[in-house]
Order: C-alpha cells, then structure tokens, then sequence
C-alpha cells in the first residue's frame, strides 16, 4: 500500500519523536493525528489532529484509528489491548512482533542470541532468590527490570557481594534481568530503516556518550574502525529482516576489543539519529514516514559530520547563546524544563578536513 498525498498518518505517542515526526510527514503532505492523554503534548502542537484520552478508552482508540490510514508509534510502552483495537482498524507500522520483542528485555536478548548475535551475559531474575544465586555467580552486574526501563530508569549496578534482596526490592521485586558488566571502550548506535519490500537503509553509525544514564552527545564520524561500522550495520539489517520490520530502528552497541555486542533494540525513531536533520538530505523522521507510507527510502548518505547534544533540563536556557554559535536548534515545545527532561537538542557542523 502507497499512501497518496492527504492521507493521515496517525501516531501514538505526543513526545518530541512524535513532534518530529509530524513535521517530517507534513513535509511529505500527509496529515497527521497524534493520541496521547496529554492535552499540550509537543507533538499533538503541530499535528492536524489530536485525541486526548487514556489508552485503554477504546472508544477514543476506535475513533483515532478510523481517523486513520496507517498508524505507528514514538515509544515501547503501548498497552497490549490498545493495539488490538487499533489493529482491527487500521495497519499498525512496526509491526507487534517488533514492539513486542523490544517491550520485554529477556524476549530481546533471547531473539538477538537466537540470531547469532551477541549480548551481555544475561539471566532472567524473576525473584530475589535467584538473584542471589547469578549475583556471585556474574560477578556483580546491573539488573535491569524487564519491561518499562528507559534512559537508565529501573536500573541497578551491583557489586557481587552486594544484598540480592534488598536490590531485588528496591526495583518493586519486578521481572528482571542480571546483565554481567561490560567493559567497552565505546557505545555507537546504528538507525536503520526498511521498507514493506525488504529494502534497507542504514546511516552512518554515530558514537554515543551518556550522562546520568541519559544520552548527551552524539558524533558522527565514530571513531571506530570501518570493519567495526561494517559489522554493526550488519547486525542491524539482520535484525530488521528477521522481524520483517516497517520503519526505522534504533539499534545500541557496546564495542570492545573482542566483539561488538548489542546492548538494545528500539522500535521507533531514536534519539541518537537527531544528528540525521542536518547530516543528511534525508533524516530519520522523514525515512520511517517514508516507509510506514509505502514509499521508497530516501537518500540518507551523510554529507558532513555533526555532533548532536541534547539540551536536559536547565539546558534549554542557554538558547540565546546557541542561537549566535551556529548550531542547529530543535525544541521541543515543552513548558518546564525539569531536570532529566529532553527540552530540545542542538546539531553541530563540524567542518569536514
Ligand atoms: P540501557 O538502558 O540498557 O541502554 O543502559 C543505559 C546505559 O547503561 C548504557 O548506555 C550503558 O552506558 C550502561 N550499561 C547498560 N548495560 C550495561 C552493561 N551490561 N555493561 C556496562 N554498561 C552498561
């Protein structure tokens, strides 16, 4: 299915993905409808349409998917029983079989092990007791909830001797996973798209660094040998194949001196793919519009290097000085700047030698 011009493009999720997506699908002359139960969501302001309701009013589901011709998403988290609703209506991009490998970090790392592919040692923890017996056992590690974790949240670094109980209860006893620590020498990202047909584009791998487990910069060139790039934007087109996957994905890597291991897969736009807008003629958001609408993938070659920084917070204050550096701003519409919240991001062009 080809979506003509004037078609809506309906998303669930109103955060700054969504936002930026609308705009990349408003380019493209599609229209747009955003379902998020936050009446100011930074997407829904610059959407055509918006719902405002909970996510399991199924009357509101059922009006937002007529609304609709195809529907994708912003973030992991969608409740089950919406999707359904949705789906009996309207063709849903990705696909369940994607969110729900991506929802649940022991469903992840089992599909990506399955392909070849290599994680974190990993165990599923599903009461303190088992906890104490992987805790000596990895060596300490990082437990990690199941479901519901992002941007470091649901998290917990553990030494081996460190009390299982107390850390197991500390994450509400919730299903988890022990992740053995690994020692790497960098993180890169890999966003890569997929059309209905099976053609894939990936971009330029970019080089992450973290603050308080949320995401500050990333650059693009890595600084990573090419077989590494190779190697990751391998991984990720065998993942987007394995799921027959519509869209764009994220895809987190740890590299280290043996092996390049998956860290995590995130079925939707990403975070690290902001440095697309002005890297490229075709960013991420017009890429995953493109192929949840049918369409063929664009040129997403880059054509010079950027750092991306994102502005948490109290960030967003140092606008005006950004706004004389050059840089590239994107805001996201939000009304406070609270702390650990993404308020916008900055591209910068770094002068290619
Ligand atoms: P995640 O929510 O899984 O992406 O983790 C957030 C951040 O914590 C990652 O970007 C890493 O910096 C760090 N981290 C997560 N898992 C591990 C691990 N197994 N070993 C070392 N660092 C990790």
């Amino acid at each position: 299915m080809t979506l003509a011009q004037g078609a809506t493009i309906g998303i669930l999720g109103g955060g700054q993905l969504g936002r930026m997506l609308a705009v990349a699908a408003s380019r493209l002359g599609f229209q747009t409808c955003i379902f998020d139960p936050n009446t100011n969501a930074p997407a829904a302001q610059v959407a055509n349409e918006a719902f405002h309701a909970s996510y399991d009013d199924s009357d509101a589901l059922t009006a937002f998917a007529n609304r609709c011709d195809v529907v994708t998403y912003e973030f992991e988290n969608i409740p089950t029983a919406a999707l359904d609703a949705i789906e009996a209506l309207c063709p849903i991009h990705p696909n369940r079989r994607a969110l729900a490998t991506s929802q649940d970090r022991l469903v992840e790392k089992d599909f990506l092990t399955d392909l070849g592919l290599t994680c974190a040692p990993y165990t599923a923890i599903d009461q303190g007791g088992d906890l104490a017996t992987a805790l000596p056992a990895f060596g300490g590690g990082i437990l990690k909830t199941r479901r519901f974790g992002y941007d470091g949240k649901g998290q917990q670094r553990l030494g081996a001797d460190d009390d299982p109980t107390a850390a197991f209860q500390a994450l509400n006893d919730a299903p988890a996973i022990l992740e053995g620590l690994i020692e790497f020498s960098c993180e890169i990202s890999v966003i890569a798209a997929r059309t209905t047909d099976g053609s894939v584009a990936c971009y330029d791998p970019g080089q992450n660094v973290h603050k308080d487990g949320i995401l500050h910069t990333t650059t693009v060139p890595a600084t990573v040998p090419a077989r590494v790039k190779t190697d990751a934007v391998l991984a990720a087109s065998q993942i987007l194949n394995a799921l027959d996957y519509v869209g764009v994905l994220g895809v987190e890597f740890f590299v280290t001196p043996g092996a390049l291991i998956v860290n995590e897969i995130a079925p939707r736009v990403h975070n690290s793919g902001h440095w697309t807008q002005n890297g490229c003629a075709i960013d991420q958001f017009e890429q995953h519009i493109r192929a949840v609408a049918g369409w063929p993938l664009g040129n997403g070659q880059r054509h010079s290097d950027v750092e991306m920084e994102n502005l948490i917070g109290d960030d967003v204050d140092r606008v005006s000085e950004l706004a004389t550096s050059g840089a590239a701003i994107h805001l996201y519409g939000k009304a406070e700047a609270r702390p650990g919240r993404k308020m916008g991001h900055v591209n910068r062009i770094i002068p290619t030698k």
